[in-house]
């Protein structure tokens, strides 16, 4: 027997039709790239949406085309973003962190037909110009007095194309599996690999990020999304937050510690998501000035890379602020787990809490998750054993775009169960909290045993005088591979390897302790923010342990 429910398109363009018919005066809230805050509402933003989506059907732009954005957080990157989706075309975000050769092979691989970008990346843009052929137009996201002098072939500004429209276009309505975004993974090994989010997977994963034990969005929260919307969906909140009229508050390009507190406290924001270096600066900026606090902000989410213990610390107790550790992948929407305490724990002792909190946490539904061996036999959910971290849901890829990476005939990278391999080694355990240990490709295999890199760094990071700190395995002649600890010092401060050994003993196994210690200037990071530890053990390549 059938069901009798009607078909009801899972359609982004529902997500700000719903916003603008039950939310139209909540606020948008940008800083601009030309300086001063700019606030519309959901209602503005919904009809400049309209116009942004006639003015490309105008431009020639169809169902399925690749459309591409170099921006910042925004209320014009997401009104283009809703444009293009709304078109029945694909918005492909560029990371402008990429170098310019791995730009133009991802702008080049996905065909882009045309460009949207933000002041800040004219030069960017006129330099990729010659090497991207099929980019046949460029829109400078500005009004007509802030359009710079550019070499950009018929350049159009933003301002002027969408005033010569108006608001009277019905979307498109395509099949809910139809592509409707288009994000590369930074490719720490080979090639850029697109992932293709459909508008299906879209609105199921910011329907999961909205459950309560996840980021939890509500009508009266003010979220504040520092991660990027070129770096995975800006982890949904661009599709979350309009979902349920929560105030949107883009940071545009300033990220530094003084800039991220002006807007957590002037637009109130009650919930903000980063990596861990922007917290750190955010803490380190508090630091330097005890007058300034935390007013409105009740939870912040870590996530990217694995969040130091410090920063959950600082946040929680000297600030009020509830820490979420968050996992996710460019390949899986890209939430995949956050690190909420379940029945009871709340009223477990705060060390015993922070060990539960500090893990990578917990799957939404929509996401399932198993560690295997390399055979890939399933290892048991026991918070001891790690293996492979696999899973499989309704927002994780089944293939990249134009089969790369893939195998068979439909280019799958799933196993024959339908899981993907994320590349990461993990534990899991019986109330479901998933720890990473480290990357497959970053684990140091010492004696026959595994050290995870990043249980180090993270405590390394503890101590005061360490800005950063990024653990590798190098050649041993005894026991294959042993840690290097690299460190950068905090400005103005000392500190010696002796000290930095001596504060990491007892907070991990004595087999765990790196063999030596290295100061640098500068650790080097991907595109994405996160430690580049291939070029680090490029680095150190002809590095020799101190004689024992
Ligand atoms: P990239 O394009 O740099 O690969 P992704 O965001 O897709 O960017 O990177 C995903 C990877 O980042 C994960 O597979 C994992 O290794 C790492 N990662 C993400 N969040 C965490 C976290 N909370 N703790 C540890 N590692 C994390």
């Amino acid at each position: 027997m059938q069901g009798l429910m009607q078909d009801w398109p899972l359609l982004v363009s529902t997500v700000i039709d719903h916003a603008r018919v039950n939310h139209p005066e909540r606020e948008v809230v940008t800083r601009t790239c030309e300086g001063p805050i700019h606030r519309c509402t959901y209602a503005d933003l919904h009809g400049r949406a309209k116009r942004c989506a006639k003015a490309l059907r105008r431009l020639g732009v169809r169902e399925g085309d690749v459309v591409a954005t170099l921006a910042w957080n925004t209320h014009r990157h997401m009104e283009i973003w809703y444009g293009i989706m709304g078109l029945g075309a694909v918005c492909h975000t560029l990371n402008p962190r990429l170098f310019l050769e791995q730009l133009s092979y991802i702008a080049n691989h996905a065909e882009d037909k045309c460009l949207f970008l933000d002041l800040t990346f004219v030069k960017l843009a006129e330099a990729m110009q010659a090497h991207c052929p099929t980019i046949k137009g460029y829109v400078i996201m500005t009004d007509r007095a802030h359009m710079p002098e550019t070499t950009l072939a018929n350049a159009i500004c933003y301002e002027e194309l969408l005033s010569a429209e108006d608001e009277s276009f019905d979307w498109v309505v395509v099949d809910e599996r139809s592509a409707a975004g288009l994000c590369y993974t930074s490719g720490t090994t080979g090639n850029p690999k697109g992932v293709v989010y459909s508008h299906r997977s879209n609105v199921l994963h910011a329907l999961a990020v909205n459950t309560a034990d996840m980021l939890g969005l509500r009508s009266v929260d003010s979220v504040m999304p520092i991660v990027p919307m070129f770096h995975a969906n800006a982890w949904a909140t661009v599709f979350s937050a309009p979902m349920v009229g929560a105030k949107l508050v883009m940071p545009g390009a300033k990220l530094d510690g003084a800039s991220v507190h002006e807007l957590l406290e002037a637009e109130a924001v009650t919930c903000t998501a980063a990596v861990p270096t922007v917290w750190l600066g955010l803490l380190q900026f508090l630091e330097s000035d005890k007058t300034k606090r935390l007013d409105t902000l009740e939870r912040v989410v870590v996530g990217g890379a694995a969040c130091p213990r410090v920063v959950m610390e600082k946040f929680e107790d000297n600030y009020g602020v509830l820490v979420m550790h968050g996992w996710g992948m460019t390949e899986m929407s890209p939430m995949g787990t956050a690190s909420r305490l379940k029945h009871g724990m709340d009223k477990l002792p705060r060390e015993q809490q922070l060990g539960w909190k500090l893990k990578q946490g917990r799957a939404p539904y929509t996401v399932e998750m198993k560690i295997t061996d390399d055979a890939g036999k399933e290892l048991p959910r026991d918070g001891k054993t790690f293996g492979h971290l696999l899973v499989r849901g309704a927002a994780i890829a089944k293939g990249y775009y134009k089969g790369e990476g893939g195998h068979g005939p439909d280019a799958t990278i799933l196993d024959e169960n339908g899981f993907f391999d994320t590349g990461d080694v993990a534990t899991l355990d019986a109330e479901g909290f998933m720890q990473i240990t480290d990357r497959a490709k970053d684990v140091i295999k010492s004696g026959g045993e595994w050290i995870s890199s990043i249980e180090i760094e993270n405590i390394a990071v503890g101590h005061p005088s360490v800005a950063e700190a990024a653990v590798i395995g190098l050649p041993h002649p005894k026991w294959d591979e042993r840690p290097l600890l690299i460190v950068v010092k905090k400005k103005g401060v000392e500190v010696s390897k002796d000290e930095l050994l001596a504060y990491l003993t007892g907070k991990i196994a004595k087999w765990w302790m790196p063999d030596d210690v290295v100061f640098v200037q500068e650790i080097p990071h991907t595109a994405t923010g996160k430690i580049q530890k291939r070029d680090l053990r490029e680095q150190f390549v002809a590095y020799a342990w101190p004689a024992a």
